[in-house]
């Protein structure tokens, strides 16, 4: 190790020949106090330390180190909820039914090196907006490689659906022998995601299928998402039936007669058939009032907002604020390409600015709260900590707007570059 001051080195174990140290304006830990003018040293993927820059720069040497200048460093984003293999598929704005109607036809057709093509747009896209971790959902399979490939971490949760709750075990299993695949899957640094699964939503996958998928979850310690309560047709399918829902399932032959509507809302529905206790992650949550967010509390299921996706839609936003007050941990998504015009994290988390959430607190959620909900917490995913992984992004606000969190959520803030396991995955042109 070269060095020339005798306080860094003291703390400092010895280094590769890969170590290096990245510069800016700021850094933004996350759990820990902001740093002005500082500096993180990595090494062999793991962040080693934080501290003043001067300090830090002098453990390397020059050509080690990569200094941002005026930009600021936080952690590596964490969207906890992507389907990045629709990343290719542009839909126009529609009623929630059409767009579903639409999305099966053009993507029954697509062979699985279209999904895998469309899931590396996506997880590009991903790491141009700053993003080192995923919550995806797939329905193909095909995204944990992509995942991989890009460098991204996260959780893959394999989407399962059906109706019909006497087939409910047999769907079950044809997706299990699919996670054999993903198991057998072995990709770039920084490695493969998890595996999670995903019964898709309330009114596309019966109750026997969310019970027999939170069995397997908990036998094989694997985490689960659902998307829930997401639109107004949601909420009146599960509490009348007919409807938009009802035509969108005739419309694409699956046997909606086989649906009773319970006469409650989405999240009492599994709330009441046993369906709750055991999700990780419910996704969207737009439809849902106080009675709802205690039952989602008690269940210790984690809310993962997307608000971007709410607006494509014209849904109601889900009342973040009372979400916070109700005790919810809360976390941030950009839903799909197909749905949502942008994959920025921190543009989702500028519109909750509006509900009284600070900027700090909006990092929070753009990071350790997303890798706290995925179960990635304790890896260090999600902060900027020594012996974590060296995931983190250089945020670059326009001339004249001081260094801070605030600045972060600025428009005209950009993403200059993306580091996961202390490689460069993307750097603004
Ligand atoms: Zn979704």
């Amino acid at each position: 190790m070269r060095g020339s001051n005798g306080a860094a080195e003291a703390r400092i174990p010895r280094l590769s020949g890969g170590a290096a140290v990245w510069a800016a304006g700021l850094v933004l830990p996350v759990g820990a106090p902001p740093l002005a003018r500082g500096a993180l040293l990595t090494d062999e993927g793991r962040l080693i330390a934080l501290g003043p820059a001067d300090e830090l720069l002098s453990c390397v040497p020059k050509s080690a180190r990569r200094d941002f200048g005026r930009a600021i460093l936080i952690p590596g984003l964490v969207d906890a909820h992507t389907h990045l293999e629709l990343a290719a598929l542009r839909l126009p704005p529609a009623p929630m039914a059409d767009w579903i109607v639409s999305l099966v036809r053009e993507t029954r057709a697509w062979p699985s090196s279209l999904f895998l093509a469309s899931a590396k747009v996506g997880a590009a896209g991903a790491l141009a907006a700053g993003v080192t971790c995923v919550g995806d959902i797939t329905a193909s399979g095909e995204s944990p490689a992509a995942i991989a490939d890009a460098g991204l971490r996260g959780v893959a949760f394999h989407e399962v659906l059906g109706l019909e709750g006497d087939r409910a075990g047999e769907v079950l299993e044809r997706k299990l022998s699919a996670l054999g695949r993903h198991h057998a899957y072995r990709g770039a640094l920084p490695g493969q995601p998890a595996a999670g699964l995903s019964p898709h939503a309330p009114y596309t996958a019966s109750p026997e299928l969310y019970r027999a998928v939170l069995r397997a979850c908990r036998e094989r310690g694997l985490p689960a998402a659902t998307h829930l309560a997401e639109s107004p047709e949601e909420a009146r399918f599960l509490r009348e039936g007919g409807g938009d829902f009802e035509r969108m399932h005739r419309e694409l032959g699956s046997p909606a007669g086989l649906f009773r509507p319970p006469g409650c809302s989405p999240a009492e529905h599994l709330d009441r058939e046993g369906a709750l206790g055991g999700l990780r992650l419910a996704v969207h949550c737009n439809q849902t009032g106080p009675a709802d967010w205690e039952r989602l509390r008690r269940a210790g299921a984690a809310v993962c907002l997307c608000p971007g996706s709410a607006r494509f839609f014209g849904h109601p936003l889900a009342d973040a604020a009372g979400m916070r007050w109700a005790g919810l941990s809360l976390c941030l998504g950009t839903d799909s390409r197909a749905s949502s015009p942008s994959c920025s994290l921190l543009g989702e988390a500028a519109a909750l600015g509006a509900a009284g959430f600070g900027a700090e607190e909006l990092l929070r959620l753009c990071t350790l709260a997303g890798a706290e909900a995925l179960g990635l917490g304790g890896e260090g995913v999600g902060q900027l900590r020594a012996e974590g992984p060296a995931d983190f992004a250089a945020v670059e606000p326009p001339g004249g707007v001081p260094l801070s969190a605030e600045a972060l959520f600025h428009p005209e803030s950009r993403v200059v570059c993306t580091v996961t396991g202390g490689g460069v995955r993307f750097t603004a042109g």
